[in-house]
Parts: structure tokens; sequence; C-alpha cells
């Protein structure tokens, strides 16, 4: 593996400098507007990326790296050079963004994942399309993560549970040593079940075959029908608490995560509507990670957007919790072919009607490392020259 060369910048709250400001304003300008940029015509493409440049225009300067998306880095463990690709100093948390989509179908943005590291231990939140390609171009096997936490069953969150099960023992792909945990509110248990039945050939086969032993192909549920606590090892301690996707809360369960560590704590809202869980569980954490939905037109498709949170919903939350540092993921910004989304100025600005502090749009593989000192987030600039190496 390639020495990793730390190129990240430093993120302090009280101390925002000149040259901090200039790279998260480059992090939102070469933010790719997801939902238009899988766009399926050509005709949308094209327009799409012309008001794209134009309106970043505006923020760019000679000191913004070229564009780079997560696909510029090669599906291969072996040269990984992302960050997360070694385990983070004791003490530290690294939080990776693996996929920041929703379920439409994008290049650019997979679903919804979370890579959290804490020592040797690796974690994801929630498996969305496409996570375990993300995970190995961060460096992370398959069968190095030791647990995946469920917000919810919708399948932009679910689709890769098997994927990072199965892949995960098999030898060439990090050969997970016993089961793979899965934890999450009341249905693990049956997705969990159910997986193991549906894909029994797969396990009866390769142990036939003597690929592999049988007792490295266990899948497990750890179900908890309350809020608090799941999970409290290593030092690592996972919260499960509630939050509500629909008006009507019937999309149950729906959960958000806050996860500390070495009084370091990031917190996932899930997928939500503006609910005050967020705001009470994200008090004060040094990442918050929201999700957000956003329309150039704001009235469009109200049912879409009542079953998430829109930028100026989000600012409050925000303004509310004052984390370290706000950063979003799951991003519903337009329908491709059919709803015009915003652009990265557009979203921050609707965003600052009611929060003052800085946002960060995330981005598929963008990567955070919690210090004692600081956040120190690998940004588009970063991935850039990760990339090119
Ligand atoms: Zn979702
Ligand atoms: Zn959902």
């Amino acid at each position: 593996m390639k020495p990793f060369i730390s190129r990240t910048r430093p993120f302090a709250r009280t101390a925002l400098t000149g040259a901090l400001l200039l790279s998260l304003t480059a992090v939102t300008a070469c933010t790719a507007t997801g939902a238009q940029e899988s766009g399926s015509s050509t005709t949308e493409s094209s327009s799409t990326s012309s008001s794209t440049s134009s309106s970043a225009t505006s923020s760019r300067n000679a000191a913004e790296p070229r564009d780079v998306t997560a696909n510029d880095f090669p599906v291969n463990i072996t040269e990984s050079t992302h960050p997360a690709a070694n385990p983070p100093a004791e003490g530290e948390l690294r939080v990776t963004l693996l996929g920041t989509g929703s379920p439409i179908p994008s290049t650019e943005r997979f679903g919804f994942s979370v890579l959290v590291q804490a020592g040797e231990n690796n974690y994801v939140v929630d498996a969305g399309r496409g996570a375990i390609v993300r995970l190995i171009q961060a460096g992370v096997e398959a069968g190095q993560v030791d647990g995946l936490f469920l917000t919810h069953f919708h399948s932009d969150h679910v689709l890769s549970i098997d994927d990072l099960w199965m892949t995960g023992y098999v030898p060439a792909f990090g050969g997970r040593e016993g089961a793979f945990d899965v934890y999450g509110p009341e249905g693990v248990t049956n997705i969990v079940d159910n997986l193991r039945e549906a894909f029994q050939n797969d396990v009866d086969v390769r142990v036939a075959d003597g690929e592999l032993e049988r007792d490295t192909t266990g899948i497990e549920a750890h179900e908890f029908t309350e809020d608090g606590v799941i999970f409290d090892e290593d030092g690592l301690k996972v919260t499960m608490f509630d939050v509500q996707h629909d008006p009507a809360d019937v999309i149950q369960p729906a959960k958000g995560y806050r996860i500390d560590y070495e009084g370091k704590s990031v917190v996932i809202s899930g997928d939500t509507i503006p609910n005050e869980n967020v705001a009470t569980y994200g008090k004060d954490a040094d990442i918050l990670i929201h999700e957000v939905a956003a329309f150039q037109d704001r009235n469009v498709l109200p049912q879409v957007i009542s079953h998430h949170t829109t930028p100026d919903q989000a600012g409050e939350i925000f303004a509310q919790a004052q984390p370290k540092l706000a950063v979003y993921s799951h991003f519903v910004n337009g329908i491709p072919g059919k709803v015009e989304g915003i652009s990265d100025e557009e979203m921050i600005a609707r965003t600052k009607e009611n929060y003052d502090g800085e946002v960060v749009l995330g981005q598929d593989l963008m990567s955070f490392l919690i210090t004692d000192e600081d956040i120190e987030v690998t940004d588009q600039a970063g991935l850039a020259e990760l990339a090119a190496e």
C-alpha cells in the first residue's frame, strides 16, 4: 500500500481562517448537484452542466482543484490512497461518507451509507446501493466491517446488506471471522433471517467447494425495541433514537444514531422530517450529518418534500444543535428528467436562512477525522490530490 500523505484541511469552529473558508467554498462549489447530474437525457445533461458551471464560476478561483468524484478512486484495496485505508490514531474518530445519495440511481451519489472508524474497528451505518464499492475504494475490505447499524428499512438503506455480508465472508475480500452483526430497530431479525434463507445456496456451494468454512458465513441480528444505548464496545457507544420519516408517522421504524468515542461524537439523522430528537441528540456533537431534500420550486412534489427535511428546516435543526460541523448527506436534489434541483450555492443559502455556521455538502468518499483539537476535512481538494496519486 502506498504511504498516505495527509492533505486534509483542519477545521476549527472558533478559528476559521481565510484558507479554510476558501477550502470550504471549494467544497460547496465543486459538489455535484447529484440528482441533476444523473439526468438521463443529453439535453438535460447539457443544460444542467451549463447552469452548474455558471453558478460555480462566481466562487471559483485559481486555487480551486479540478473536478473529481469518488469514481476517480480505483476499486482496488491495495491501491487505495484514501485516508480511511489506515486506522485512525488512538482516541481519534474517522467518519467517511460512502454514499450520499437517495433511491435515485446515480453514478456520482451511491446509496446512503457511512463508515465510522474507531481504533482498529470499522462500523457502517446503513447499506445503500454500492456501499461495498465505496468501501473498497476507501481501502477497507468487506470482511473488515465489524458491525452494521440500520436506521430504517427503505430500499436505499438496505440494498447492500447482503453484499456486505456475503462478499465479506469470501476469503479474497477480507474473509470475515465469525458472524456479520447487524444492529437496529424492530424488523432487523426478520430481514436477517430471510437473507440467510434466500442466499443459503451461496454458503452451501462455497463450503462444498472447499472455498470457506461454514462458521465464517453467519449473519446475526441484534434487534432493539427501545431507544437508548444499543452498543457499547471498545470505547465506542451507539445510541439509537426515534425520528419521524413522514407526517402520519406510518414509516416505522425510523431511527437516527449518535455515536460517541473518546469524547468525540457523530450524529446521523436518518431519513426524517424536521425532528426535535435530532437537535437533542445532536447537541454539541462534533459532526451532525443530516439528510436534505430540495427542489428549485419549493412547492413542487409536496408528497416527497413532506417526507424529508428542506435546507431551511435543516438550518433550524443545526441552529438548535450547534454541532461543530454540519454536514449534508442523503441528497434528494431534484428528480432527474422531471423536477429541477438547486445549485450548491442555493442549498447553502437556503440553509443559512436559519443557520449561520458552516455547512458542508457531503460527497461520496468525503472524510472527516475528529481529533482532540479539531475536525480535519478531506474535502474536494484533498480527494482530487489523493485520487491523482
Ligand atoms: Zn433514504
Ligand atoms: Zn427512507
